[in-house]
């Protein structure tokens, strides 16, 4: 294994440091998630004049065409960097790459360029109250109509509903097939009538997603992605990437810059001779560096152009257990009857959807002992 990047991937590294550094001026604190995601929106729009957003995807639609070892250095380069997050994520990761691999080319050419410089907002429509983990379960319903579709159903933990114009939907177009055949792949236009958007209130007090109400909605035919009935291998492109390399790099530096930051408190606040403030921060400094060794490993086999495979569930499980684990020792540190408005505790708070959203712990543990273990059933 050969962990030194080669003169390209190092010349392309200094490249996006350097634009970063030149680019970011970071925000202080956001009044509300309105002004947050405005400002996201503008950082997005600057990113992708640059060419800093969907990297990964072909140079004709707008990316760089970047390798995975690529997007892997970039988004340590941008973690590093503390640049709040692209606000269209979900368009960026997840649409963007299903629109490249399954959609026409009028679709890629109607959809594609307004992701990148976030002047359309996309959401993801999959789960629903009965259909998370078992996401084939889920009943929403596309009836076949002259020119298109009517959908209805509800939808849940819909991130960034409320921005968005257009979502990724899942539905059954026909339900006498079995679970996972007669389900279709739509683009649904989120200012249709009869989309009603209820936002959920986390207990960070933000609301970032919601719920939503589909009745009888008018989704046009040309919004079908892949063929009628086969979403589901539409929909699996789709979770691959949701699962994919970006995120495990970028969040290995994030919470490394959060350990440094949390050990400059400790010390500053003289909380380092407190036996299990001190203990905790060399089990975080631990768990990060074993992070660090499997994403070592996921760029050596990036290199070799094998993709990740069941082991991405390893790491999504290692992160989930560093978030808590850091977020943890943050409110130790802070002092846990500080009020829950601060920094770090929001961050606490943040840290308990890590073991729910992109697939639950008890899912990653199962996938783990079934596909990398070999455990029966
Ligand atoms: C912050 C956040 C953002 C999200 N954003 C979106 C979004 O934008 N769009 C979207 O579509 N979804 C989104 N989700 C939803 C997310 O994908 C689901 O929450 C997740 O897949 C779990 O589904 P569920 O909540 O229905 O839980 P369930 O599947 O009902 O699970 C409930 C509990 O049962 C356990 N369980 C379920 N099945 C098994 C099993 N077979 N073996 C062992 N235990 C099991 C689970 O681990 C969990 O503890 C988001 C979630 C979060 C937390």
């Amino acid at each position: 294994m050969d962990l030194s990047y080669t003169e390209h991937e190092l010349a392309f590294a200094n490249e996006a440091r350097a634009w970063l550094a030149a680019e970011l001026v970071l925000p202080t604190a956001f009044d509300s998630l309105d002004d947050e995601f405005n400002w996201g929106r503008n950082w997005q729009a600057r990113l992708a004049e640059g060419r800093w957003v969907g990297i990964h995807w072909p140079f004709e639609y707008g990316g760089r065409g970047a390798s995975g070892v690529e997007v892997a250095i970039f988004n340590m380069e941008y973690a590093r960097s503390r640049a709040p997050q692209p606000v269209n994520r979900v368009g960026i990761n997840l649409a963007g790459p299903t629109l490249l691999a399954h959609g026409t080319e009028i679709q890629k050419q109607r959809w594609l360029p307004n992701i990148l410089d976030a002047t359309e907002i996309w959401c993801q429509l999959f789960s629903e109250p009965n259909a998370g983990s078992d996401l084939a379960s889920l009943s929403t319903r596309a009836e076949k109509v002259d020119g298109g579709f009517l959908l209805t159903g509800q939808k849940v933990w819909t991130s960034y509903a409320q921005y968005a114009d257009f979502g990724i939907c899942l539905a059954r177009t026909d339900r006498e097939a079995p679970k996972h055949s007669g389900i279709s792949y739509l683009v649904v236009p989120m200012n249709a009538s009869g989309i009603e958007i209820r936002p959920l209130v986390q207990i960070t007090g933000e609301a970032e997603f919601s719920e939503v109400f589909l009745d009888e909605v008018f989704v046009p035919e040309d919004h079908l992605v892949g063929p009628l009935n086969q979403g589901w291998s539409v929909a699996n492109t789709t979770l691959a990437h949701e699962r994919g390399t970006s995120f495990p790099f970028k969040e290995q530096v994030v919470h490394e810059v959060f350990l440094d930051e949390l050990y400059a408190l400790a010390r500053d606040t003289s909380k380092l001779s407190d036996i299990e403030i001190a203990d905790g921060l060399a089990q975080a400094f631990v768990q990060l560096r074993v992070l660090r060794l499997h994403n070592q490993r996921t760029m050596s086999r990036l290199a070799k152009g094998i993709e990740p495979g069941p082991e991405s569930s390893y790491v999504k499980l290692q992160w989930t257990e560093v978030t808590q684990q850091i977020s943890n020792l943050a409110l130790q540190i802070v002092g846990e009857s500080s009020p829950l408005s601060g920094r770090w505790q929001r961050q606490w708070l943040w840290s308990k959807a890590a073991s729910i959203a992109g697939g639950t712990s008890e899912i990653q543990r199962t996938i783990i002992a079934d596909r990398l273990l070999g455990l029966p059933r």
